[in-house]
């Protein structure tokens, strides 16, 4: 009998790749195990088992592992299936599914290293000098890594010499797996066994009465040790001795001290635990029964409940229970990084037992969480996360929480597999019968309407915590006020009024303008002209601070020159404005005020939005200029205005889904103000104050604006009713991609008829350097989407099958947003 095994490479394969093992291999691998696979010429991948089984593969002869890396399984088989509903619905593989689904520390690389062929006798007067070097080099030592190839010869690109010396027969390549992940060791000190008992550490002391620093350093840890039994580590004791890590180290190097490690997580928390959860009011414990109802009814359910309702409070109840039940909670949120508050709140609940999986967070980190749940560590039975926290190995998950549902960063964009984790969670939840509970203030139309027609439960709060009122939202014509003359820089003196009015009462301000950098675009006055990135089909913003032009798309980015690259003249303006531009305003507008800027810009590094958001908490600064960074559930005191800076660029995007969103972003925005008694006020500068979306917004009308975009989206043939899949070709050559999108537009429309729309440019139609086109495909609720799918996957088989268009890459993207 033979044995062999089906593995997931981590590379976009359509098939599982076969593999031989031996009799104890078969016995001892089971799914979810990694392995090391020879793959290609000489790579060696990381793979996953999927099944173990006794067939051979017909088309090929399998291959032998190169190694088994795991004693037991890495993930489970709940997770496996999971994956294949991922690759299946949003039409990736199971292998690109892997790729993101594991830390990358999982993913050993094998690396080449090059060996001395030990076989062959070298005649070394062949050799030329390079060769020689390398050569020489290996007789000191058997293997050389590629780096230290490069450097012997002096030069980057070594195939060429590596080349010359496997055609001699004097090296040998051979791939070698490594590991990426070290565990971290923080370093502790005691004091050396003899000096425990007194009269020896009488007379260490008296020794070292003439080393003051030194006998300081013991004391303190002398009595460290008496008042504590935790173990000691040596930064503390740097603290409190006052001793350097020199004077530690001669006391380690003599014996009086000794050190020792301890493998410890990167992400632990420090502090108190047992805060009292706090009695809900009648609102909220009206939502929760509701919420327990739809649960006992195995329902998907949905919180609708007004910013600042409370519904944070909510979520805590039902994790306390899932916690007493012994099982796993998952609290999905948008984008971890802009969470610092919320984390904080549960650790005040739960202590010890919240876990966060962060996108900012190593490689290393994102190890340890991972391993934490796969070993049912207590201190991971909670896990806050981003929407990659959804992968991590749950075995027995009881509760998700999918906070601010409605957003759109929750849809995974780039690389494959392009997933919105609300969609994925609740198949998640399914799959481990787990309750889910998706909350927002500004639910997506999808999962209203899901609610509306009861596959979905339902509880609302339409009350704000404490009864403080919704914010008194007003919109300010700006064409008026220009008109009128009215206009400061970009501030109406409604709004110029307003914040006076704040920053005389001692209140904060949050302003929102929906765009980075100082302007999105340089214009020449006498020619027109206006710098373009080389690389994208896009305009250069200007970055003042910086002095400089940057794309948004690539990164590219140049100085700023003082007069025309066209015709030379010094009459550059600018169109448009960012933040950068209202912080500047402002400094003139204000001078008194302490002015910060909350974007992308600003918050870079794994710190960067929790010191703006500390320090606007702590009320250090009066005026926090921002992106949409500042609308996420963000819980401050004592804003009591917040302006929107420019409302249009919000409602002009050319998408199905730009009314929805500018009604949840502004609603969200807006949700900010005044959360505490005094009725906060919103206002919000638009040319278009009568456009039904600012109404719906100023009147707080979800309803309205629910049905309106739903008989919009009916009328058009769009979600919630209908699915759309978007997609992409890129290629560089301009022709190329015109003729091979239209050769598969008109393939798709022979298929599936008339609900084939494109291919059509995006409106930026060049990044990087490819062209993008698009095709949607709309699939009407009657259709079925599987068939629908596996035709659009034939047809882009017959597509790759002809030569000029095998190198057009297609992109899918499901339920695109
Ligand atoms: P949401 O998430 O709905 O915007 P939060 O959960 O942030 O609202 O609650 C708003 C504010 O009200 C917070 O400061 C919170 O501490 C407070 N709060 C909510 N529920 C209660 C409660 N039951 N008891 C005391 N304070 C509460
Ligand atoms: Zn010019
Ligand atoms: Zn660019």
């Amino acid at each position: 009998m033979q044995y062999f095994i089906d593995v997931i490479l981590p590379i976009p394969l359509e098939k599982l790749f076969t593999y031989a093992v031996s009799k104890e291999e078969a016995e001892f691998l089971c799914p979810g195990m990694r392995v090391g696979v020879p793959f290609g010429k000489s790579k060696i991948y990381t793979a996953l088992v999927y099944q173990v089984h006794t067939d051979a593969p017909k088309l090929y002869e399998a291959k032998e592992i190169d190694r088994i890396l795991d004693e037991h399984p890495i993930v489970n088989t709940v997770q496996l299936k999971h994956w294949q509903w991922i690759a299946d619905y949003y039409m990736c593989t199971i292998g690109e599914v892997f790729r993101s689904a594991v830390p990358g520390a999982f993913l050993l690389e094998s690396e080449t290293l090059i060996l001395r062929n030990d076989k062959e006798e070298v005649d070394e007067s062949t050799l030329e000098d390079d060769e020689f070097l390398v050569y020489e080099a290996l007789q000191h030592q058997s293997a050389l890594k590629v780096q230290e190839v490069s450097a012997i010869v002096d030069r980057k690109n070594i195939l060429p010499v590596l080349n010359r010396l496997i055609e001699k027969n004097v090296v040998l390549l051979k791939e070698e797996m490594y590991e990426q992940y070290k565990p971290k060791l923080i370093r502790y000190v005691k004091l050396g066994k003899v000096y425990l008992e007194e009269a020896k550490l009488e007379a260490l002391l008296n020794d070292l009465s003439r080393a003051p620093k030194q006998s300081q350093v013991v004391l303190s840890l002398f009595q460290l040790q008496a008042t504590s039994k935790k173990p000691i580590k040596v930064t503390e004791l740097e603290n409190i001795s006052g001793g350097s890590k020199s004077v530690i180290k001669s006391l380690v190097n003599k014996g009086i001290l000794e050190e020792y490690f301890i493998r410890t997580d990167r992400v632990n928390y420090e502090g108190d635990e047992g805060g009292e959860l706090k009695a809900l009011n009648e609102y909220q414990q009206k939502a929760f029964d509701d919420i327990s109802e739809s649960f006992k009814e195995d329902k998907v359910t949905l919180l609708h409940g007004v910013t600042s309702s409370g519904k944070t409070e909510v979520y805590v109840r039902l994790i306390e229970e899932c916690v007493q039940r012994g099982q796993q909670a998952l609290y999905l949120l948008p984008e971890i990084a802009l969470t610092t508050q919320l984390i904080s709140r549960l650790q005040e609940y739960f202590g010890e037992l919240v876990s966060v999986f962060h996108s900012k967070y190593s490689v290393q980190e994102r190890v340890e969480v991972y391993n934490n749940v796969l070993l049912k560590e207590n201190k991971a039975q909670i896990v806050i996360g981003a929407r990659s926290a959804l992968f991590l190995p749950f075995s027995d998950l009881g509760l998700i929480i999918v906070d601010e549902e409605h957003e759109s960063s929750f849809k995974q964009f780039d690389p494959a597999p392009r997933y919105h984790a609300r969609d994925a969670a609740v198949v998640l939840a399914k799959l481990h019968k787990a309750n889910i509970l998706l909350g927002s203030a500004t639910p997506s139309i999808e999962s209203f309407y899901n609610a509306k027609i009861g596959k979905y439960g339902y509880a609302e709060i339409s009350r704000r915590y404490g009864n403080v009122l919704m914010p008194d939202i007003e919109l300010v014509d700006l064409k008026e006020q220009s008109r009128k003359r009215r206009m400061k820089g970009h501030f109406s003196e409604r709004l110029f009024l307003g914040i006076q009015e704040a920053l005389e009462a001692g209140e904060q301000v949050i302003l929102f303008q929906n765009r980075r950098g100082y302007a999105p675009i340089v214009e020449c006055t006498t020619c027109g002209h206006s710098p373009q990135c080389p690389n994208c089909d896009v305009s250069l913003t200007y970055h003042q601070y910086k002095k400089q032009l940057r794309c948004h798309y690539c990164g590219y980015h140049m100085a700023l020159q003082k007069s025309c690259q066209a015709c030379g003249s010094p009459t550059l303006d600018t169109k448009g404005f960012g933040t950068e531009q209202v912080e500047k305003e402002l400094e003139t507008l204000f001078p008194d005020a302490k002015t910060w800027r909350m974007d992308l810009d600003t918050t870079r590094g794994k710190h960067g939005y929790e010191k703006i958001i500390t320090a606007f908490e702590q009320q250090e600064m009066d005026i926090l200029v921002g992106t949409q960074m500042l609308t996420k559930g963000l819980d401050f005191r004592n804003v009591s205005l917040v302006g929107i800076m420019n409302a249009d660029s919000l409602l002009n995007f050319p998408d199905y889904r730009a009314h929805e969103r500018c009604f949840q972003l502004l609603t969200q925005v807006a949700g900010r103000a005044g959360r505490t008694k005094k009725r906060g006020k919103v206002l919000i500068q638009s040319y278009n104050p009568y456009h039904q979306i600012l109404q719906q917004v100023s009147t707080h009308d979800y309803d309205s604006m629910f049905k309106e975009q739903l008989y919009e989206r009916e009328q058009y043939k769009y979600p919630p009713n209908n699915r759309v899949i978007r997609i992409t070709f890129k290629h560089k050559e301009y022709n190329k991609l015109n003729e091979a999108t239209e050769w598969f537009a008109k393939a798709l429309r022979t298929t599936l008829g008339g609900n084939v729309l494109g291919p059509e440019y995006p409106p930026v139609a060049r990044v990087r350097n490819l062209y993008l086109k698009n095709v949607l495909i709309k699939i009407p609720h009657a259709q079925s989407a599987v068939k629908t799918k596996a035709a659009i996957k034939r047809i882009e088989k017959s597509f790759h099958s002809v030569g000029q268009y095998r190198s057009v890459r297609v992109i899918y993207n499901v339920d695109h947003i």
